[in-house]
């Protein structure tokens, strides 16, 4: 469609495979997560309720040692009260056998050293529960043989014994009352009568005042029969009176004093109990701390444990996704570092080019296997050092080597570059391109370690060598061509005007050579030029240079001569070897040549001019009949320059 450009396959692709990746990660890191804290909350939370059981036994243990401790020492108290009222009662009771009349005053007396503390009412009956005195003011007669009191002491085996009563509402105080009672024995040692203390049981809830057991606490006086004498909470003072308390453990137990918890049966509370038994009275006391109270004084620690379970829930979750999080993204390093590896390696592979790095430390080279094949070594991870480098590199190439290898070692350039001939197995040499960087150094700045790639250069290195080869040599004959002789001939000509010597060059052209080409064909003339170079380079010295400078044109460098006559004896040796005919392509065919001489530096001091005076002097050899040597005229001045001759120069 017009105007409508689809975006390109490849970011398309690449986008949405970022999006897939990085929503896979994520979902990756959550899953962990959730797999983790699945493990690890429920150890926390594992922790934190045993924690807060250990706290609920120590509450309890310190609650019950509490509540014991307690218990004894009410029952002390209590024990202690009643044997105060059982003196009482003693007393009174001698005061009552020796002179009932004064036993009003008796009795007032003793309330007095009472000091209000403990408030008795006191009765004295007959045997038959008739009341003899009491110490309520305006008394009536009363009857009280009902009371268990008066049917206990009847009992035929009742014997002298305290008897503590049933809580009843006084007949005559009008109040909740505990009657402590002893039986009166006439001279006959016959039941005279009963003399009965009536205490309220608000007496006993003074110890209440001395706990510290929380707000629901409890303190009760039980009869061994279950009924209570009297109980004591916050809210009531010795109001359970009278109540029975069915089942108690402490009515059924054998035991002297214990513990237990239940919930209460007259208010509904549950508390840890303290009992203890005063077996010579009938009766045990309890004391009783809520549960609730008893547990309030390690609320806190209890709040707190949760407090620090949810604060290493949440640490778990933060540090959970921070780890999950950080190896994702190490795995996704580690991912996408291969990746690159991968892509990289495929673009050495792809260039042939392989991969080396050379540790400083332990001065070990590792070898990609492209690598290895490139320089013929065998082996991933080699020893590596200057002799080993000695041996690998060509003699005439290891001092550019080290030294652009050093100079990047030393920090002078950002890389290393170096073309060098490698020693292969089988004896012969290869070139080949290494390229390094340091990858890492140490604090001082030394590198550790170093990387690089290695590239076979040698077919390369070949082509460049034919090219150079062609660009200075005739493709024909091989010779030098005109770029390259006239190299040469500056070389030599600097050097003999450093050594005050002589040269010659020795410029010659085939006589009638066209006909050649023309009665033999093209082939048998490029053949007989090969020839020609073939024969004269056999004839001249190795440091004479032959060159064809094009056509049937050949010009030699004597970079040596000792006069005009050295040279031209050369330039008629070689006059003698063209006249030897030629065998090419089964024709014998004879030749020969004009040959010009010239000398530096009696002809010309450059080497234009000295060509130029070799060419001019062939010409003259050529005017003067073909097949013959002319020398150059001495005299530089004297030098006419043939048209011909300025041809070649240029
Ligand atoms: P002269 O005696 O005056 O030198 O006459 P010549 O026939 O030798 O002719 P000239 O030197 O003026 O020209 C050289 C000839 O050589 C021209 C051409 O036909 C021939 N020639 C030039 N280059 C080549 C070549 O590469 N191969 C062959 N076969 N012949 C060539
Ligand atoms: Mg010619």
């Amino acid at each position: 469609m017009p105007g409508l450009r689809p975006m390109p396959f490849r970011s398309t692709l690449s986008f949405r495979l970022c999006r897939d990746a990085r929503a896979y990660l994520r979902a990756s890191v959550v899953r962990r997560l959730l797999v983790f804290l699945a493990v690890a909350l429920p150890l926390v939370w594992l922790v934190v309720a045993h924690e807060r059981a250990q706290l609920g036994n120590v509450a309890r243990d310190e609650s019950y040692r509490n509540v014991k401790n307690l218990a004894h020492a009410f029952a002390e108290e209590v024990r202690s009260s009643i044997v105060t009222i059982d003196l009482s009662l003693s007393q009174l009771r001698l005061g009552w056998l020796r002179n009932p009349e004064q036993f009003g005053a008796i009795v007032a007396e003793l309330n007095t050293h009472l000091q209000g503390h403990l408030h008795i009412t006191l009765i004295v009956t007959d045997p038959q529960g008739q009341v003899l005195f009491a110490n309520a003011p305006h008394a009536p007669r009363l009857n009280l043989g009902d009371r268990d009191y008066v049917q206990a002491h009847l009992k035929e085996d009742a014997g002298d014994r305290l008897f503590i009563g049933k809580p009843l509402r006084g007949r005559l105080s009008g109040r909740q009352t505990v009657q402590f009672s002893r039986p009166i024995y006439g001279d006959d040692g016959k039941l005279a009568g009963i003399i009965i203390a009536g205490v309220a049981p608000g007496y006993f809830s003074r110890f209440y005042d001395t706990m510290d057991l929380g707000a629901d606490a409890s303190i009760a006086l039980v009869r061994a029969d279950g009924v209570v004498i009297g109980r004591t909470t916050q809210s009531l003072t010795m109001r359970d009176s009278g109540k029975l308390l069915p089942g108690a453990p402490y009515l059924v137990s054998g035991k002297t004093g214990g513990t237990f918890q239940r919930v209460s049966r007259l208010d509904g509370v549950e508390r840890h109990y303290g009992w203890r038994r005063l077996s010579e009275y009938g009766l045990a006391v309890t004391v009783g701390q809520a549960v609730l109270d008893a547990n309030a004084r390690y609320a806190q620690q209890k709040q707190l444990l949760v407090y620090i379970g949810l604060a290493v829930s949440l640490l778990l979750v933060l540090a959970g996704w921070a780890v999950f999080a950080a190896a994702d993204q190490h795995r996704r390093g580690v991912a996408s570092l291969a990746a690159a590896e991968a892509r990289w390696k495929l673009a050495l592979n792809a260039t042939g080019e392989g991969v080396w790095d050379y540790s400083f430390t332990n001065r070990m080279v590792t070898l990609s296997p492209s690598t290895q094949g490139i320089v013929d070594a065998e082996g991933t991870l080699l020893p590596f050092g200057r002799s080993a480098f000695a041996a690998m590199a060509h003699p005439e190439d290891a001092h550019a080597v080290l030294h652009a290898l050093y100079a990047h070692l030393q920090g002078a350039t950002p890389d290393y570059t170096a073309q060098f001939r490698t020693r292969l197995g089988n004896g012969n040499w290869r070139w080949i391109l290494v390229r390094g960087q340091v990858a890492e150094r140490d604090g001082m700045g030394q590198p550790l370690r170093i990387v690089g790639t290695v590239a076979d250069i040698d077919a390369r290195k070949l082509q460049e060598e034919q090219i150079r080869h062609m660009a200075h040599h005739d493709v024909l004959t091989g010779l030098p061509n005109r770029l390259l002789f006239g190299d040469r001939l500056r070389q030599a000509l600097l050097a003999a005007r450093r050594e005050e010597h002589k040269l010659a060059v020795i410029f010659f052209d085939l006589d009638k050579f066209k006909p050649v080409n023309d009665s033999y064909g093209h082939a048998v003339g490029d053949v007989l030029l090969q020839q020609v170079a073939t024969r004269l380079h056999a004839t001249l010295r190795a440091s004479d240079t032959l060159a064809r400078l094009g056509g049937d044109e050949f010009v030699v460098l004597l970079p040596r001569v000792s006069d005009t006559a050295d040279a031209r004896k050369v330039a008629e040796d070689i006059l003698r070897e063209l006249h030897r005919p030629f065998m090419t392509e089964g024709f014998s065919v004879s030749i020969s040549a004009s040959v010009g001489v010239a000398v530096f530096p009696d002809c010309a001091d450059d080497t234009d001019t000295l060509l130029r005076c070799a060419d001019a002097a062939m010409y003259q050899a050529k005017l003067q009949g073909r097949g013959r040597v002319a020398e150059h005229a001495a005299s530089k001045r004297a030098l006419a320059v043939p048209a011909h001759a300025e041809r070649l120069a240029a």
